[in-house]
């Protein structure tokens, strides 16, 4: 059923590669083409790796192997560099929300997001580095959640900026996404950023059963949005204000994020990059001559080679010092700013309770809708680097972060719940009651 759904829906263009056949008995499931498959090609939407099929797979298509049946690996923008899954080698992948109307699905996991909103799957994984998860879940009106870093095993996943990249799901609902992550909640011992077996038993506290909760709306988040986005929003906090206290609160340095983002990813990327050089993997240039350089500049996309140079601008000696090292210090600052926010310790970074937080912030996952192909493409190159203003916050925090659909007007609009590091279970639980 889920592979007739796919190729009838061919036009869509969501899947890089499909399987020949799916277990019946399984749950259909489509992955990111950055999570390396055994039996599928892992291109994560690259020229450069256009040929390569992975002789291992990810921890996570390990764990998921007993329940789940993967029924294809979905397009993204090229190595997860973008928010629109139009840098993709086999071209953009449309919104299926849409079906009249050629628009963006969000990225760079566009393709999972495409697969579950037209029902092809119950659930997809996907990766988010920046909003990566979260941005097309709201695009294209379903739910898409990025755990606590470190939490999910990033071994088998293609790097893109290894500090921020986490492993997402997205789903229609709450259950299917909790079933998934209840499955790849486990440390492993392969992937050196996975958060030890000791520090998870203290994860997911209580925050006191049937309590009143507190939401807090960050200032820095007031932004000039769409009026459904907006109305959304005030809706919402609306609703949540029959049971629980709304509390306006203050992150100072959400501000500063979107330059720490684009200072820190593209830095962690052209170093992840410098491997394809056509020896190890992927295509190689068949010019007898300079063919290193040829293979990555014929490998490699507009967007993926701005991203190489302005990553070693950062890394080079006045900018290093200037720019990069500075980055580091704010993103460290950042964290404890919201450490000061939530009521919650955070185990990760080691700070105190704090009994005047906020269990739970609330704000909008995009500042609009989905625009056209067309609208889109006609913006600045860096015009795609604003699109993740309000989720990069919560990926350089390190903490979870889930958006999910609010309808207002007929219109479904991607909302935005973050809590503390480790308290992904209870974030997944207030999602449940507030949708
Ligand atoms: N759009 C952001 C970027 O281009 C985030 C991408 C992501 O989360 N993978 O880097």
């Amino acid at each position: 059923m889920a592979l007739e759904k796919a190729r009838s829906l061919a036009r869509l263009n969501i899947f890089t590669s499909l399987a020949s056949e799916i277990s019946q008995s399984l749950t259909p499931i489509a992955i990111k083409d950055n999570i390396a498959t055994k039996l599928l090609p892992t291109t994560c939407s690259s020229y450069a790796l256009s040929n390569y099929i992975s002789p291992f797979q990810a921890t996570v298509i390990d764990l998921l192997e007993d329940e789940f049946t993967v029924v294809g690996k979905t397009n993204m923008d090229e190595f997860g560099m973008g928010a629109s899954t139009t840098f993709s080698h086999y071209g953009p992948t449309l919104n299926p929300m849409y079906p009249n109307e050629r628009r963006i699905c969000g990225g760079s996991s566009g393709g999972s997001a495409a697969a579950v909103a037209a029902g092809i799957v119950p659930v997809a994984l996907g990766t988010d580095t920046g909003g990566s998860v979260r941005q097309p879940a709201s695009y294209t009106g379903i739910l898409g959640f990025k755990p606590t870093y470190g939490r999910i095993s990033r071994w088998g996943v293609v790097a893109y900026a290894q500090s921020l990249d986490t492993v997402g799901i997205l789903g229609k609902d709450v259950d299917i996404i909790e079933k998934v992550f209840t499955k790849l909640d486990k440390h492993d011992p392969k992937d050196p950023t996975s958060l030890g077996v000791e520090l998870r038993s203290r994860f997911d506290s209580k925050h006191g059963n049937n309590k009143k909760l507190r939401i807090g709306v960050p200032e820095e988040y007031v932004l000039g949005f769409d009026p459904k986005v907006s109305k959304a929003w005030q809706q919402c906090l609306e609703a949540l204000s029959q049971d629980h206290e709304i509390v306006p609160v203050s992150v100072p340095l959400i501000k500063k994020t979107l330059a720490m983002y684009f200072t820190l990813a593209p830095a962690e990327a052209s170093s992840n990059l410098g491997r394809y050089d056509g020896i190890r993997y992927g295509t190689r240039s068949d010019s007898d001559k300079d063919y290193y350089a040829k293979t990555r500049s014929e490998g490699f996309g507009e967007e993926v080679k701005r991203r190489i140079i302005l990553g070693n601008y950062n890394l080079s000696s006045d900018s290093y010092k200037n720019h990069f090292l500075k980055a580091k210090l704010l993103r460290r600052a950042l964290k404890q700013q919201f450490d000061e926010v939530f009521n919650q310790p955070n185990y990760v970074t080691g700070s105190d309770p704090n009994a005047n937080g906020v269990d739970f912030l609330l704000t909008p996952t995009t500042v609009g809708q989905a625009p056209t192909i067309e609208d889109y493409d006609a913006q600045s190159s860096t015009h795609g680097y604003t699109q993740d203003v309000l989720t990069i916050p919560a990926s350089l925090a390190g903490i979870p972060a889930i958006s999910f659909p609010w309808e207002v007007e007929g219109a479904k609009i991607g909302l935005q719940l973050m809590g503390q590091c480790g308290d992904d279970y209870n974030l997944l639980r207030i999602t449940q009651e507030t949708m």
